[in-house]
C-alpha cells in the first residue's frame, strides 16, 4: 500500500493550492476530491471573487493578504494565464458602520491607498451608483476579482506537473492515526500518509466531528442580471463595488459584466448579498431558488444600481462556513500534530488560497509556519 508524504482531502480552493506548493517542494502529496475539479457543489464556484486588501475583517489579515496577492501573480506568470483583474473596488455605508470603519482602519495601520471619493466626483466617476448622502464612499485601486475556477485549474495542473498525483471523484470516507502513519479510507482504495491536510469546505464537520461546534454551513444565492445598458457596466467600465446597507447587517457587493468568450459565463452583471444565508447541510442543499429570493436581492441592489438588473439572467447557489466570529481557521488539530485543517473561510476565504496553500505546506513539511496565522487558531472559541 502507497504511502504518502500528505495527503490533502479536498482539491478545491485551499485544497489545489496546497498540493501545488507541496509537489513544488518535491514532497509526495496525494489529492483526493469527491467530485471534479473544480465543481459547482461547494463554495468556489461562480466565476469571480473580490480580492481587496484594506481588509474590514481585521488588520491582522493585511500581512497574509500581501503574501497572497504576491503568490497570485507568481501563479499567473507559471500558468502562462490572468487570474487576477485589477478592477478597483468601490466602498460606501455609514462612515462608523462596520465597513467604512475597518476599511479606513486596515488601511491606516498598513499605508494601504485608499481614495476618499466626493459625492460630487462620484456622479461623474461612478455614474450607475446611486450612494445616499449620508454614506461615505472609498476606493481602493488595487482591488479587483480573481476567476476561481481557473485559479483552482491552474493550481491543480502544475501540481499534477510537479509531481503530485490527484484523485478525482473519490470521497475520504474515514481516518486514523496509527502509530506515526495515518490510515486513510476512501470510497475506492486505502492509503497511507505521515501528515494529513483536511480543506474539505464545507464538509469539514464530517471528517472532523471535532469542530462541529465551531462550523455552520449556510446557503447563499448569487444573481447574475441583465442591464438597461450593457457597455456601462463591463469590464473595463464598471469597478467591483462593496456596500455596507443601512437597513440590514450584512453588505451588498458585485463585479462587472465579464467577458464571456474570455472568461466564461454565466453571462451577465453578478451581485449579491455578503451575509450568513439559511443553515443548511453540505450533503442536503436545496438548490432551487424562489422568485422571492431573487427579487429581493434586486430590490435591494436597485437602491444603489437602479439601471444594473433590468432584468434576471440567472441565480446559483453556494455554500459559507461560517466560525462564531468568522474569521479562518487554520492549526493542528487538537491533539495531533499530524494532522491540519483549514476550513471556516466564512465568505471570505477565496482571495486567500494562495497564503494559505504556502502556509499549510509549511506547517505539513516543518511544522511550523513564519506567515503571522495565530490568531486564526481553532481553540480560541473555547
Ligand atoms: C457566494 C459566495 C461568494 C463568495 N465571494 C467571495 C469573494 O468575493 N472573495 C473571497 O475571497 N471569497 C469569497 N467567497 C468565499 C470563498 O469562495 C470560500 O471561502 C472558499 O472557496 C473556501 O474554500 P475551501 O477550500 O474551504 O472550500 P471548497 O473550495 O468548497 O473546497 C472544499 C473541497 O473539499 C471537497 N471535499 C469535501 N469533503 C470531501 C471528502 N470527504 N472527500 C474528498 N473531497 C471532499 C469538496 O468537494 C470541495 O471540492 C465566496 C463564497 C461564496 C459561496
Amino acid at each position: 500500500m502507497a504511502l504518502y508524504d500528505v495527503i490533502v482531502v479536498g482539491v478545491g480552493s485551499m485544497g489545489a493550492a496546497a498540493c501545488y506548493y507541496l509537489a513544488k517542494g518535491g514532497t509526495k502529496v496525494l489529492g483526493i476530491e469527491q467530485f471534479s475539479i473544480p465543481h459547482e457543489n461547494g463554495s468556489h464556484a461562480g466565476q469571480s471573487r473580490i480580492i481587496r486588501k484594506a481588509y474590514f475583517e481585521h488588520p491582522d489579515y493585511v500581512p497574509l493578504l500581501e503574501r497572497a496577492y504576491h503568490n497570485w501573480k507568481q501563479l499567473e506568470a507559471e500558468a502562462g494565464t490572468q487570474l487576477y483583474f485589477p478592477t478597483g473596488l468601490l466602498y460606501a455605508g455609514k462612515p462608523d458602520g462596520v465597513l467604512m470603519k475597518g476599511v479606513k482602519e486596515s488601511a491606516k495601520q498598513y499605508n494601504i491607498n485608499i481614495e476618499k471619493v466626493k459625492h460630487s466626483e462620484s456622479k461623474s466617476r461612478f455614474p450607475t451608483f446611486t450612494i445616499p448622502e449620508d454614506f461615505e464612499i472609498l476606493f481602493e485601486p488595487a482591488a479587483g476579482f480573481l476567476i476561481p475556477e481557473r485559479c483552482i485549474l491552474s493550481f491543480t495542473e502544475l501540481a499534477i506537473k510537479a509531481g503530485a498525483t490527484i484523485h478525482t471523484q473519490e470521497q475520504l470516507v474515514s481516518w486514523k492515526q496509527e502509530g506515526s502513519v495515518i490510515s486513510v479510507q476512501t470510497s475506492k482504495q486505502h492509503y497511507r500518509c505521515k501528515k494529513l491536510i483536511v480543506t474539505t469546505g464545507a464538509w469539514t464537520s464530517d471528517v472532523l466531528p471535532v469542530l462541529r461546534q465551531q462550523l455552520s454551513v449556510t446557503r447563499q444565492v448569487i444573481t447574475w442580471g441583465i442591464p438597461q445598458q450593457w457597455e456601462e457596466f463591463t469590464l473595463g467600465n464598471f469597478p467591483c463595488w462593496l456596500i455596507d446597507d443601512a437597513q440590514q447587517p450584512g453588505m451588498y457587493y458585485g463585479f462587472p459584466i465579464l467577458p464571456a468568450s474570455k472568461i466564461g459565463g454565466p453571462i451577465g452583471l453578478k451581485a449579491a448579498y455578503h451575509y450568513p444565508g439559511k443553515p443548511t447541510d453540505a450533503n442536503h442543499v436545496d438548490r432551487t431558488i424562489t422568485p422571492t429570493e431573487e427579487t429581493e436581492l434586486v430590490k435591494s441592489v436597485k437602491q444603489y444600481i437602479p439601471t444594473g438588473f433590468n432584468s434576471i439572467h440567472l441565480s446559483k447557489t453556494c455554500l459559507y462556513t461560517n466560525t462564531p466570529d468568522e474569521n479562518f481557521i487554520i492549526d493542528f488539530l487538537p491533539n495531533n500534530n499530524n494532522v491540519i485543517v483549514a476550513a471556516g473561510f466564512s465568505g471570505h476565504g477565496f482571495k486567500f488560497a494562495s497564503v494559505v496553500g504556502e502556509v499549510l505546506s509549511e506547517l505539513a513539511l516543518k511544522g511550523e509556519t513564519t506567515m503571522p496565522i495565530g490568531f486564526l487558531n481553532s481553540t480560541r472559541f473555547k
